[in-house]
C-alpha cells in the first residue's frame, strides 16, 4: 500500500489504478503519459516483466479508448544490459498498440543509444514515438538539429540529472536560458510537435508566445501531484496538456527524489491530505 502522502505523486500500483487516474484526467481535458517506475535491471528477467506489462498497458489502452500513451525508460528496458536488448524490448512496446510511447532520457551516458532507438522506431512508425532531451547538455543543440528531420515529438526539459561541469551547463540561470533558446528553435524548427516537460511558469508562458508566432503543435507536461492546478487551468484555457503518470510497487525512490528535489514537495503533500 503506497502511504497517503506518496500517494499524491503516484497513481497507485497497478496499470488499473494507473488508468482510472487517467480517466479522471481526461475528464478535465487533460491526457495522460503512464510511467511503470522501474530503472537500471542489470538482468534480462526484470526488463523482460517490465516489457510485458508495457505490452498489457498498450493494449489496455487502446482497448480503453483513453487519451493516454507511455514513457519508458531505456534502463528499465535493458539497456545496462545490452543495447540490443533494450531496442528488441522497445519494440515489442511499439508493436504493441496503436498508443504513442514516448522515451525518457537518462544520464548522459545513455544519450547515443536513446536517440539512435528513437531514429530507428520513429522512422519505422513515421513519428508514433518521442524523445526527451536535456537543455543542461551542451550537446543538445546538436542533438535537436539531428532530431529536427525526423518525424515524431521531443520533449524538452531542464535535466534531471547531476551530470559533470565538461559536458553540461549546471548552473540554473544558464540551463534555463538555454532552454528558452532551445524551446524558441524547436518551434520553428520542428513538424512533428513539441512537448514542455517543465512546471516553469515562465517557460510554459514562453511556449504560449511561440505558439502564437509559430502555430506549431505543443503540449504542456507536468508531473501527478505538481502544479495540478495549472494543469486544469491551462487545459481549460485550450492549452493541449498532458499528465506524466507513474505508477508501480516501485514507488519510494520516485517519491523520494520528488521530495529531494524540491522539499516544498513534501509540504504540499502533506497540505494535499490535510485539506482532503
Ligand atoms: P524548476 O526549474 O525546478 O522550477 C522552475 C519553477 O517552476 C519554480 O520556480 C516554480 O515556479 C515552478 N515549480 C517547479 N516545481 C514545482 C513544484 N513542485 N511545485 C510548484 N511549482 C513548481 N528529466 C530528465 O532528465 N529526463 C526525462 O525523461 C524527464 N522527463 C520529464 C517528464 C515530465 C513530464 C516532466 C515535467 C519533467 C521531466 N524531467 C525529465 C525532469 C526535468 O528535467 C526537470 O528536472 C524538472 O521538470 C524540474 O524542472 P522544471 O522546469 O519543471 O522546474
Amino acid at each position: 500500500m503506497i502511504p497517503p502522502i506518496a500517494s499524491n505523486f503516484v497513481a497507485g500500483e497497478t496499470p488499473s489504478t494507473a488508468l482510472a487516474h487517467v480517466d479522471d484526467l481526461n475528464q478535465q481535458g487533460i491526457g495522460g503519459i503512464v510511467n511503470l517506475l522501474g530503472e537500471h535491471y542489470d538482468n534480462p528477467t526484470e526488463a523482460d516483466e517490465d516489457t510485458l506489462e508495457y505490452v498489457r498497458l498498450a493494449e489496455m489502452i487502446d482497448a480503453r479508448g483513453a487519451d493516454a500513451c507511455i514513457s519508458v525508460k531505456p534502463s528499465q528496458l535493458g539497456l545496462d544490459v545490452s543495447e540490443e536488448l533494450f531496442r528488441e524490448n522497445l519494440g515489442r512496446i511499439i508493436d504493441a498498440g496503436e498508443c504513442f510511447v514516448w522515451i525518457d532520457m537518462e544520464d548522459h551516458t545513455t544519450t547515443d543509444a536513446t536517440l539512435d532507438a528513437f531514429e530507428h522506431y520513429t522512422r519505422e512508425t513515421d513519428g508514433n514515438v518521442g524523445v526527451c532531451v536535456q537543455a543542461n547538455l551542451k550537446r543538445t543543440g546538436e542533438d535537436l538539429q539531428r532530431l529536427a528531420a525526423l518525424p515524431g515529438k521531443v520533449r524538452l526539459v531542464k535535466g534531471a540529472y547531476n551530470e559533470p561541469a565538461e559536458i553540461a551547463y549546471t548552473d540554473k540561470q544558464t540551463v534555463n536560458a538555454v532552454y528558452r533558446d532551445m524551446l524558441a528553435y524547436a518551434f520553428e524548427a520542428f513538424d512533428g510537435g513539441v512537448g514542455v516537460g517543465s512546471h516553469d511558469p515562465e517557460m510554459v508562458q514562453h511556449a504560449r508566445e511561440l505558439y502564437e508566432q509559430h502555430g506549431t503543435d505543443y503540449e504542456v507536461q507536468m508531473l501527478t501531484g505538481v502544479r495540478e492546478r495549472a494543469q486544469t487551468d491551462l487545459a481549460a484555457d485550450g492549452v493541449t496538456v498532458y499528465q506524466y503518470v507513474p505508477y508501480g510497487s516501485k514507488w519510494f525512490s520516485y517519491f523520494y527524489r520528488r521530495v529531494r528535489e524540491r522539499k516544498e514537495n513534501l509540504g504540499f503533500a502533506v497540505r494535499a491530505i490535510v485539506s482532503g
